[in-house]
This record gives structure tokens, C-alpha cells and sequence, in this order.
């Protein structure tokens, strides 16, 4: 079929895609979505101004202790903080 037939509908969507072309590109895409709004790390909801709450990641590689400090909105904290306080709490019960 020449391209010229081609007919895009609504029964036919084209594909979506986007990729960085070259290093300029890229720094464009980078900083886009840097100045989009931080992300809940555990439900990937939009957190309205400075995230209020973070979650703490540790891991051990050859270079020593990693952490990371991942930023949650007040829902997450919440359910997090009390799940860990409840288990903490049900460790000391059983001993
Ligand atoms: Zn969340």
C-alpha cells in the first residue's frame, strides 16, 4: 500500500513512542520531567508541592550501605508508619 493511502481513523491509532534523538534531546526530556510533580513512591500518585513524608531504602553493595529516602504522600506514610508500628508491636508480644 503507498503511504499516500494510508488513512488514520479512530478504528486505526498510530503508535506512540517518544525517544531522545541525541544528547540534546535527551536533556530536554530529562529536565521536563524533573519539573514535573514529584511521584508517591508507592501508589505513583502526584504529591502537591514538597512531599511531606519518605520512605527509607537500605541496601549493601561492595562500596559500602546505600540508602535512599524516596518521597510518599500522607496516605502512603500513614498506612506504612502504622503497618510497621503493628508489627513491631505483634514482635514484642510474641517475644
Ligand atoms: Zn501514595
Amino acid at each position: 500500500m503507498p503511504p499516500e493511502t494510508l488513512d488514520f481513523s479512530d478504528d486505526v491509532s498510530p503508535l506512540v513512542g517518544s525517544y531522545a534523538v541525541d544528547d540534546v534531546a535527551l536533556a530536554a526530556l530529562t529536565r521536563s520531567q524533573a519539573a514535573a510533580a514529584p511521584l508517591c513512591h508507592a501508589c505513583d500518585a502526584p504529591i502537591a508541592g514538597t512531599p511531606q513524608a519518605s520512605g527509607l531504602l537500605v541496601w549493601a553493595r561492595r562500596e559500602g550501605i546505600q540508602t535512599e529516602e524516596p518521597p510518599l504522600c500522607s496516605a502512603c506514610a500513614t498506612a506504612i508508619g502504622l503497618t510497621a508500628l503493628r508489627r513491631w508491636q505483634l514482635e514484642d508480644e510474641e517475644g
